[in-house]
């Protein structure tokens, strides 16, 4: 990790932006709200028809994706296999395919990445409109129902299984592995270019660059940092998604599961990677660890780059890894 570059602190949201040159050919654009959030697709090709055959194509892939992993939407897959546990679910491939790569880079994460979080964020409220400190008790025993480990997935027989109260949560990667999904999907498609933004999390894959701004947790309008790919996705996890306060301290939406809490004292983490399923995963894990435990876990993904936000009095500091500042556009 690189020392601490320290920025004066101004005042919300930071996410990225893309931007590209002028284009050749037919550029298709839509955007639609899915997964709870903007899901804008741009594709460039020779033929106008084949690029809005493929901008259907992507919005198809990610609505049944959404179908089967909501949380929010107790009939989908996901939902199911929590709500009928301990009896072993059967469900389809691609749900199959994403439980099962959720539980290995919860283990390659060493757990800080959990995907049976879910009654663990129940619990602090942060599914509804007014999430809350829960009592010791009851945060005990959600968090006694929080472990990956008794995830059991038969891939022949296409079923997952779980102790009864146990429940999935896609929320850490379902957006990244959605993206990854719909760009196999356009792998046909005789396409110049694809670029994704889901809710901030960018995606592209062509021969010319975009630019991505990382903006100041605190100040929308200032970029504190812009990297620039032709391939690979940039994922931000932060702390002004969802949050409540109490007495000026802030609890936000992504929890330590070793201690059952909300991580303290953290604001964003940035992450690119070629693979937009570990880009999501790697962003919320590496909130869990923060800048100073993140090296052991960065060894294991030797192509992800990334880049920490952290409150310093009343002003930042950031750190960005070596892979990082070789993206960086100065
Ligand atoms: P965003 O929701 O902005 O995409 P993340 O990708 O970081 O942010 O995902 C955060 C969500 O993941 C939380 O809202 C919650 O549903 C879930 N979550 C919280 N803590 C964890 C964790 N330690 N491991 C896996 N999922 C988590
Ligand atoms: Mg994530």
């Amino acid at each position: 990790m690189r020392g601490g570059t320290r920025l004066a602190l101004a005042l919300l949201p930071l996410y990225a932006s893309g931007c590209g040159r002028p284009s050749v050919g037919f550029v298709h654009s839509r955007t639609e709200y899915v997964m709870g959030t903007v899901l804008e697709v741009r594709v460039e090709a020779d033929d106008s028809a084949l690029a809005a055959a493929a901008v259907d194509t992507a919005f198809a892939v990610v609505r049944r994706l959404d179908r089967l992993l909501s949380n929010y939407d107790s009939t989908s897959e996901l939902s199911r296999i929590g709500r009928e546990a301990p009896a072993a679910v059967q469900v389809s491939p691609p749900t199959l395919d994403f439980v099962r790569r959720s539980l290995e880079l919860a283990d390659r994460t060493g757990g800080v990445l959990e995907p049976t979080i879910e009654p663990l964020v129940k619990v602090w409220g942060f599914y509804g409109e007014h999430p809350s400190v829960p009592d010791s008790l009851d945060r005990a025993r959600a968090l006694s129902l929080v472990d990956y480990r008794r995830v059991r997935v038969d891939a022949e027989a296409n079923t997952v299984q779980m102790d009864s109260g146990m429940a999935l949560d896609p929320g850490a990667a379902g957006k990244g592995y959605a993206l990854a999904r719909a760009d196999s999907a356009l792998a046909s498609f005789p396409l110049a270019s694809v670029y994704f933004d889901f809710g901030g999390q960018l995606f592209r894959r062509g021969t010319r660059t975009v630019d991505a701004a990382v903006r100041h947790p605190r100040a929308d309008s200032v970029v504190i940092s812009v990297i620039r790919f032709a391939v690979g996705s940039l994922a931000t996890s932060g702390d002004w998604e969802r949050y409540f306060e109490v007495d000026g301290l802030r609890f936000s939406h992504i929890l330590d599961p070793r201690t059952g809490r909300p991580v303290p004292r953290r604001w964003g983490v940035s992450v690119w990677h070629p693979d937009p399923f570990i880009a999501d995963a790697l962003s919320t894990a590496l909130f869990v660890l923060g800048p100073d435990s993140a090296a052991e876990l960065l060894r294991r993904f030797p192509e992800a780059a990334a880049f920490f936000v952290e409150p310093d009095g009343d002003s930042m500091v950031t750190h960005r890894t070596s892979a990082w500042e070789r993206l960086e556009k100065r």
